[in-house]
């Protein structure tokens, strides 16, 4: 069966289309661009794009596809968590859809579509496997078992700011252009990762309730020390150094954990999903280190680990040969859901 899926929780209008695991087809427009002078995502700019293109970027995914609406069976959405103003668009659009079609429409959550944008590149997810999702908004370690109809079990998340999150905060601290992350890896890549000693939050000795926690926001401002103090005194400080600093803090910490929830509970499959994902030297450490333990290291290309519709797809595709019932058309957006399934509704 053929599943269409549309993303817009964000500043990101995806559409992907998914048949039994495998995807046919998908596209994407993106708001980016007007939101690079404000600094950050305006959400009321966010929501009239997706308005503005969601229509443009179903027919561009159908072509890619090479399939016509009709032949599409059950539709899901990200209903949840994002900005309010732009899931609306993407679920008052799926709601419409599916009411013209008369398909059944799945609402889904967002993260778990992360995750599932894995098994489009590396095929089903095995019985038990850990996932560190690090994102815009998540920084979590998830123990998995059936994504489509298992309870999401967290092992442990940030006490404060998201991985993605420290990543735009420290480019904007270094005055890196936005979006924050690609930024960071692009300075990075010609600094000394040892030129700035910035501490491993919540790593080395800490009470078991914090095993798998993260914590990011004293790293930040770590960072912030380190700039001001530099700007005070004219003492020289390149910024590629304390990008090149600032990464492998993170990666260090993200990498250490990650490991550990495997070994503690003796899974062999380590998947890493979200935006920060796509970062190139988390994903040189992480497989490095899952070589050194045994564990088999799954991550997506970069274009499947920041937001897109072929991963609402994905999510949507498990639901529904999992034999679900469909959501209905009486939801909304949710634009604080709580991971703990992927189906919402
Ligand atoms: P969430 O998925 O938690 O709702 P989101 O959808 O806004 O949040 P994603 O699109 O999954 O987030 O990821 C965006 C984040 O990923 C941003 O914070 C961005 O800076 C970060 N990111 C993207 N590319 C990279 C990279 N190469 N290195 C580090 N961070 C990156
Ligand atoms: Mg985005
Ligand atoms: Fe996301």
């Amino acid at each position: 069966s053929v599943t269409l899926g549309l993303e817009t929780s964000c500043d990101e209008t995806g559409v992907g289309i998914v048949a039994d695991g495998i995807l046919l087809g998908q596209a994407l427009a993106s708001s980016m661009d007007e939101h690079i002078r404000y600094g950050g995502v305006v959400p009321e700019v966010a929501a009239r794009a997706h308005l503005e293109s969601v229509n443009s970027v179903l027919r561009q995914a159908l072509t890619n596809a090479d399939l016509s609406l009709d032949q599409v069976d059950a539709i899901a959405v990200t209903s949840g968590p994002g900005l309010a103003s732009s899931l609306h668009v993407g679920v008052s659009a799926a709601k419409a859809w599916a009411l013209a079609l008369g398909k059944p429409l799945y609402a889904v959550h967002h993260v778990a579509g992360h995750v599932a944008a894995d098994t489009l590149e590396h095929g089903p997810l095995p019985e038990r496997s850990i996932a560190l999702i690090v994102s815009g908004g998540h920084s979590s370690l998830l123990m998995l078992k059936d994504l489509a109809t298992d309870p999401i079990v967290h092992l442990g998340d940030t006490l404060d700011d998201a991985a993605g999150e420290a990543f735009d905060k420290v480019a904007r601290l270094l005055e890196l252009p936005y979006p924050g992350g690609p930024s960071i890896q692009r300075a990075a890549e010609s600094g000394d990762p040892t030129a700035v000693d910035l501490p491993r939050p919540l790593l080395g000795k800490v009470s078991e309730r914090h095993r798998y926690a993260f914590s990011f926001s004293g790293l930040k401002s770590a960072v912030a020390r380190h700039v001001q103090l530099a700007r005070r005194t004219g003492a020289p400080m390149r910024a590629e150094d304390v990008a090149s600093s600032f990464q492998e803090a993170v990666v260090d910490v993200l990498v250490t954990k990650a490991v550990a929830a495997c070994r503690d509970h003796g899974i062999d499959t380590l998947l890493i999903v979200g935006g920060v994902a796509a970062n190139a030297r988390l994903r040189a450490v992480a497989e490095t280190r899952c070589g050194a333990a045994g564990i088999t290291l799954r991550v997506p290309a970069p274009r499947l680990c920041t937001d897109n519709g072929a991963m609402i797809a994905a999510v949507g595709d498990l639901i529904v040969r999992s034999g679900a019932k469909p959501s209905g058309l009486d939801f909304g957006a949710d634009s604080s859901a709580p991971l703990d399934r992927s189906l919402l509704v």
